[in-house]
This record gives structure tokens, sequence and C-alpha cells, in this order.
């Protein structure tokens, strides 16, 4: 997937804050922010969107869930809280089509989401 820009920041051939990574997946600061602390976590290996995802998944996708909570601790947030969001399809406005979850904090945050 060399035209995924994601799949290009896991192979590090675009560039990326990253905040830790193993076999399975990386952590990277959002490009741009919308809150004091806004990681993303994806899977190293390209699976388009939670919608893509198929039961012999399901550890990356563990993998995945223990990454952002990982994130949040090496960010400092797990006291004042944080949100782990997978925007999936149009409705949710997903814009790039490599899964990852949002972990955001630092700010409180309204509910729904809009
Ligand atoms: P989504 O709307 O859920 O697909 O979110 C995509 C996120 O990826 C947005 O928050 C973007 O700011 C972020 N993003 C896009 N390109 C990059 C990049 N090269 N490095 C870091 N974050 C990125
Ligand atoms: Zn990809």
């Amino acid at each position: 997937m060399e035209n995924c820009i994601f799949c290009r920041v896991a192979a590090g051939s675009a560039p990326a804050r990253v905040l830790f990574a193993d076999d399975d997946v990386v952590a990277f600061h959002d490009i741009a922010p919308r809150a004091p602390v806004h990681v993303l976590v994806i899977p190293r290996r390209h699976i388009t969107s939670l919608a893509h995802a198929e039961a012999g998944d399901a550890a990356v996708l563990g993998s995945l869930l223990a990454a952002a909570a990982e994130a949040a601790r090496r960010a400092g947030i797990v006291d004042s809280g944080y949100r782990v969001v997978a925007n999936t399809g149009a409705d949710a406005g997903q814009a790039v089509p490599h899964l990852h979850l949002h972990v955001l904090g630092g700010r409180p945050m309204g509910w729904p989401p809009g």
C-alpha cells in the first residue's frame, strides 16, 4: 500500500512524531491536533477501517486498544481522562483509509461528538 500515508508512516518512509512502536502497532502524534494530547495508533499492516477488520484481526485489534491505553499513560492523561475514537466510514468523517485509533485528552470534551 505504497500510496497509503499511514502505511508509509509505519514503514518509516513518511515523517511522523512517533511516541512508541512495536512489531504490530505504531503510535504517533496527529499532525493537526484537536486536543492538547492527540495521538493516533495504527496497525502496521494495512486494514482500511474497523468495518474491514476480519475475525483473524482480533489479536491486532486488541493490541491497538492496549496501545491506546499505553499512549495515554505516556502522555500523562490517565488521571484527567481521555477519549479513544475510531472514525469509520463516511458519516464518521474517516479521512484516512487505514484503521487508526485517535487518543484525545488534556481538556474536557463534549458528548455526543458532533
Ligand atoms: P480520520 O478523520 O479519523 O480519518 O482522522 C485522520 C487523522 O489523521 C486526522 O486527525 C489528521 O490530522 C491525521 N493525519 C493525516 N495525515 C497525517 C500524518 N501524515 N501524520 C500525522 N497525522 C496525520
Ligand atoms: Zn495503509
